[in-house]
């Protein structure tokens, strides 16, 4: 079995419904807090007198949320070092060969983890930070919408919670600078180090066991990043560049193979190969007995994932709007909404027999 970072994105799904959950959360309490008198005058002095009240409730959802995001990465970041293992295992057993020492050291893992937890400390800090500065802002618009005469306070209040809810909890900055709310944060970290691990056990598991080459995939309508190692023989350590190595033939010792290598698997992950999300995929390549793989392995194309995406992320943004809906009218309209991106997903996953990931829509409401 070859390995892919995409076959950790079900572990991603996990870590970032431990967030979602809690932003779930946090959204119900910045919606409880100011529906009380809404219709009523003195409504805004009343809901900033009450503010510290959801100061509060932060503060006490947060060292929570650490410990179940904690355990959560640290074993999402265990299974996909287990899944890479367990996949150049099986390669191994497919062609009768041992697999190498029992206990290959998990080090490495701890310190993914460690840096994947790492990771999660801006997202408590905006936890803590960003439902109060909307909280106010709410109050300020709904007040301003009065003044004008032109809606009323709740529809004001309503628009600038769904502003809310469609952001998200926001402000976080990857290292290009590119902006990312909560979820996807939270997702794309999990991915790039779950992606990593499984990868990493993959191809130390392979080198235990005496292997220095593996051949990349050539899924239909693959990823442009990865398009130039399709095919392609790389060697799990060694020179970069195209090469030539001189192995012994697998099955017959004593005869010495040429293989064309493009490169080594570090040099081609540092162009972008393997990137979060890819469904390119390593196995090992037998010297005389593997075929580089040519036609398409896998019929999901690049679009039809991304479309699968596109909806995923519609199904929680109207999830998160259920979740601020001032009134019936509004929750009733976010929830044809949900079964409506629902259906379309039914429909693509099964027409294109993509497997359907609940966890990507599932988020919770855990008060
Ligand atoms: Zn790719």
């Amino acid at each position: 079995m070859a390995v892919s970072p995409g076959d950790a994105e079900h572990l991603a799904a996990q870590v970032a419904d431990e967030f979602g959950a809690a932003e779930q959360t946090v959204m119900g309490l910045v919606r409880d807090l100011l529906t009380p008198g809404l219709s009523r005058p003195g409504w805004a002095r009343a809901r900033t007198a009450a503010s510290g009240l959801l100061r509060r409730a932060l503060r006490r959802l947060v060292p929570g949320l650490r410990q179940r995001a904690t355990a959560a990465a640290e074993q999402a970041v265990a299974e996909a070092h287990r899944l890479g293992d367990a996949a150049a295992r099986r390669e191994l057993e497919l062609h009768q060969l041992p697999p190498g020492p029992d206990d290959l050291t998990i080090t490495p893992t701890q310190r993914l983890a460690r840096a994947l937890t790492d990771d999660f400390e801006p997202v408590y800090a905006r936890i803590l930070r960003q439902p109060e500065d909307v909280y106010r802002e709410v109050i300020a618009r709904a007040s301003e919408g009065v003044l004008d005469g032109q809606i009323t306070r709740r529809r004001a209040a309503q628009r600038a919670l769904d502003d809310f809810a469609d952001r998200g909890i926001t402000g976080f900055v990857d290292s290009r600078g590119g902006a990312w709310n909560l979820h996807t944060y939270v997702e794309m970290a999990v991915r790039t180090v779950c992606g990593r691990a499984a990868i990493q056990a993959h191809a130390d598991r392979l080198t235990a066991a005496g292997h220095r080459l593996v051949s990349v995939s050539a899924p239909g309508g693959s990823c442009p990043l990865c398009t130039p190692w399709e095919g392609k023989i790389l060697e799990l350590a060694g020179p970069a560049g195209k090469h030539e190595v001189q192995l012994p033939h697998a099955t017959d010792p004593g005869r010495t193979v040429t293989v064309q290598v493009a490169g080594s698997l570090m040099e081609a992950r540092a162009a972008g190969f393997q990137h979060p999300n890819c469904r390119h995929s390593v196995s090992l390549y037998l010297p005389g007995v593997s075929v580089p793989p040519t036609a398409p392995a896998n019929a999901h194309s690049y679009d039809s994932v991304q479309e699968q995406r596109r909806l995923e992320r519609q199904v929680r943004r109207w999830k998160r709007r259920e979740q601020t809906a001032l009134d019936d009218d509004a929750r009733t309209a976010a929830r044809r909404r949900i079964r409506g991106y629902q259906a379309d997903l039914r429909q693509l996953t099964r027409e294109t027999g993509q497997r359907r990931l609940p966890e990507r829509e599932q988020i919770t409401y855990a008060h």
